[in-house]
């Protein structure tokens, strides 16, 4: 009984604490369509099936972020 007490305590103190509106996370990447260049960001997506490009309606792809290197090139 005193652990869970323990853990439930611990979860509330973490949850309020870190509760400050940033809980979608960061993006892990976007989906883009090479052909046309269109590109969507992961958070804008819902679930986990790639979306159809707005141009030409083909399945976009999935690519990480390699991080904050600003030049894709
Ligand atoms: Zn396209």
């Amino acid at each position: 009984m005193g652990l869970i007490d323990t853990i439930t305590e611990t979860l509330q103190a973490s949850s309020s604490s870190t509760n400050r509106g940033d809980e979608r996370g960061e993006s892990k990447g976007a989906y883009w369509c090479h052909d046309c260049e269109e590109r969507r960001l992961d958070l804008d997506v819902e679930g986990d099936e790639p979306p159809a490009c707005p141009a030409c309606g083909e399945a976009m792809t999935f690519e990480r972020s390699p991080g904050s290197t600003g030049c894709a090139c």
